[in-house]
């Protein structure tokens, strides 16, 4: 896709570099150009060349002597006027006998003032033509550009792409069948209007893609744009927020006089939150005043022209909560495109998409990969890879290997390893038993993911350890006792160290954010509580944004709430303890075994945990037979 910009630095930038380049002339060259350099030097040295027989000229004024020296070629010097009664006999000496007339010329005032004023202003006038022309030639090949008046700060700075052969297209975006589906009816409609206005059916003036960060719908826009075959106005909308107040009004009005001058074409606002957020009145007296204004005039621009034209707009936001409702409303941007983050399908697709950039092992199997970067957006899924390639470059390999892409799948998610991170002893084997208990207890409970990995080498993102699970599949819906036993399994980490330690460590805070956000959510938003019933006691603003929840009950119920929250933690801690309890031979023996190779698979943890409970089995049953 060729991009074609029209200049981004406004017009008072050139004038400033121009009027910057005009000062330093006039301060340090012109002077010396127009007038020969005199030195300023002590009445002493003065004294001294007359009686030397070196001087050649002298004025001599009210204030000062300028003198000549006689060599070649002259030089000027200018002293201070003392009080010498002997002055005149001394220039007598020197041979000296006209000293009223000036010796240095003055330039004529006009002609000074021609060179350092007028033809200052002359080259700035030229140069500033000379700008305004080349930059109206690239407006005309872009397409874009109106009018030709020299402070053009309302313009709006979209983007426009054309078509061209090296474009992004469908193909390049993996997974989201559903929002390119819709999008594709859009540009089919921009093709063949004909055939939707034969039956009657108007197609949406715009359409919203919303979801998450890094799910790819700027890629998406784009793609469109690849694929539509006509203009594609492209502008985020931070640039509309502008410095000057009432600009980003003029802007959007200057982006949609081009767009219908274009039509058919489509406009794409990027991160439209920046300007479409609620207007609320409240608390924002003043401030807000500019976004307001371009937030009206892009309703009304959106309302004043129609679809039938060919322009459509498309918008993109990851805070759809935030947007004000008029933006919504059919008409508007009445359809909503989804931009979910990718199931395992669109995962391994996503990667695949990417893995053809880099050269790659045959036989990396990329439904494993896929499988441990649960979660993960498609902008993290491309980090991936390319952290895969990095590190098999590292390695010095041709070509990327499924340890490499197992890596980064950890380092995007965890970190990179630490490569001299001082664990003393003492806190290698206190994180080797923690991470164990977070693995046994979820290898005790049914209804656990399981564990794939377990390992004690520090990251960089702090994480001292960290116990891998990977879903078989992905979870749409989880019930109770999963989530009951996911609180379990992270309280194991500290049921372990309290066990064996009796004390209890900082490791485990990351722990226990996570348990009590989902203890919490089980209170008040999945109604998984006999006391609270299915009632919404918090409302989620945010979603794809990590979520802020905001409480939506008395205070009464908010203590109540708070109980609850606690008692479900407590409850699972004690499930947890009578778990690891009942086995403390294995989390003995794993954690052993963990301290000594730092890294263990999802089998060896099996093998040793088999292995120890058949030895403990052997042990009870010989115990048993040396009683009889
Ligand atoms: P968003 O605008 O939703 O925040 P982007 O469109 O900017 O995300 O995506 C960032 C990058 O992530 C893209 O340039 C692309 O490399 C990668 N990416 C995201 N989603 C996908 C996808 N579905 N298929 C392929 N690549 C993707
Ligand atoms: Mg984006
Ligand atoms: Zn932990």
């Amino acid at each position: 896709m060729q991009e074609i910009k029209t200049p981004r630095k406004p017009m008072i930038f050139y004038i400033l570099i121009v009027m910057i380049v005009m000062m330093l002339l006039n301060i340090f060259l012109f002077p010396r150009m127009l007038s020969p350099q005199v030195e300023e030097v002590d009445y002493g040295q003065f004294l001294q060349m007359a009686e030397n027989g070196e001087l050649s000229e002298v004025q001599v004024t009210d204030t000062e002597i300028v003198f000549a020296d006689n060599s070649d070629p002259v030089n000027y010097y200018t002293t201070g006027r003392m009080e010498d009664p002997f002055l005149v006999d001394r220039l007598k000496n020197a041979g000296i006998t006209t000293f009223g007339s000036p010796i240095v010329e003055e330039m004529s005032p006009i002609l000074s003032f021609i060179l350092s004023w007028v033809l200052p202003l002359v080259i700035f006038a030229l140069l500033g033509n000379w700008l305004m022309k080349s930059l109206m030639k690239k407006m005309g090949s872009g397409g874009m550009g109106s009018g030709g008046n020299f402070m053009s700060f309302g313009k709006s700075n979209a983007k426009v792409y054309v078509q061209s052969t090296d474009g992004i297209r469908f193909s390049d975006v993996a997974g989201e069948d559903e929002a390119k589906e819709l999008l594709t009816e859009i540009v089919d409609y921009l093709h063949n209007p004909q055939r939707y206005a034969e039956i009657g059916a108007s197609i949406p003036k715009g359409a919203l893609l919303v979801g998450p960060p890094g799910t790819g719908k700027t890629l998406l826009a784009k793609a469109v744009a690849g694929e539509a075959h006509v203009p594609f106005f492209s502008i985020s909308g931070s640039e509309f927020v502008e410095m000057f107040v009432g600009m980003g009004a003029a802007k959007v009005r200057d982006l949609f006089k081009q767009a219908n001058e274009k039509a058919p074409c489509i406009v794409f606002i990027d991160e439209i939150d920046t300007i479409g957020k609620k207007r609320d009145g409240v608390g924002n007296i003043g401030g807000n005043d500019e976004r307001e204004q371009t937030l009206n005039q892009l309703l009304t621009e959106m309302d004043g022209f129609n679809a039938s034209k060919g322009v459509i707009i498309l918008a993109a936001t990851n805070r759809p909560d935030s947007l004000d409702p008029a933006l919504l409303r059919p008409g508007r941007f009445d359809r909503r495109i989804p931009v979910e983050l990718p199931d395992l399908q669109g995962r391994e697709a996503i990667l695949k998409v990417h893995a053809k950039k880099v050269k790659i092992a045959d036989n990396v199997d990329f439904s494993v990969i896929a499988k441990m970067a649960a979660g993960a957006s498609g902008a993290e899924l491309a980090n991936m890879v390319n952290e895969a390639a990095l590190r098999a470059v590292r390695a010095g390999r041709k070509f990327v290997t499924q340890p490499d892409l197992e890596e980064s799948v950890e380092v995007v998610i965890a970190g990179y390893q630490k490569k001299n991170a001082i664990l003393s002893d003492h806190e290698k084997i206190i994180v080797a038993y923690h991470e164990i208990g977070h693995a046994l207890v979820a290898a005790l409970q049914s209804h656990s993911a399981p564990v794939t990995k377990i390992t004690i080498i520090p990251r960089t993102s702090g994480a001292l350890g960290y116990t891998m699970q990977v879903e078989e599949d992905d979870h749409n819906l989880m019930s109770k006792e999963e989530i009951e036993n996911k609180i379990a399994t992270l309280t194991g980490g500290r049921v372990a160290e309290d066990l064996i330690f009796h004390s209890v460590t900082t490791g485990a805070s990351n722990d226990i954010e996570q348990a009590t956000k989902l203890a919490r959510a089980m209170v008040t938003r999945f109604g998984m509580t006999d006391e609270f019933g299915m009632v919404a006691l918090e409302t989620m603003s945010n979603q794809y944004l990590g979520g802020d929840a905001s409480l939506a009950c008395s205070p009464e119920t908010a203590t109540e709430i708070d109980k609850k929250v606690i008692a479900v933690v407590k409850e699972q801690y004690a499930k947890a303890e009578s778990l690891l309890r009942a086995h403390m031979r294995e989390l003995n023996s794993l954690a052993q075994y963990l301290y000594q190779y730092e890294t263990i698979t999802g089998d060896e943890f099996i093998d040793v945990l088999q292995d120890t409970l058949k030895q403990g089995k052997d042990e009870a049953n010989a115990g048993s037979e040396g009683l009889e």
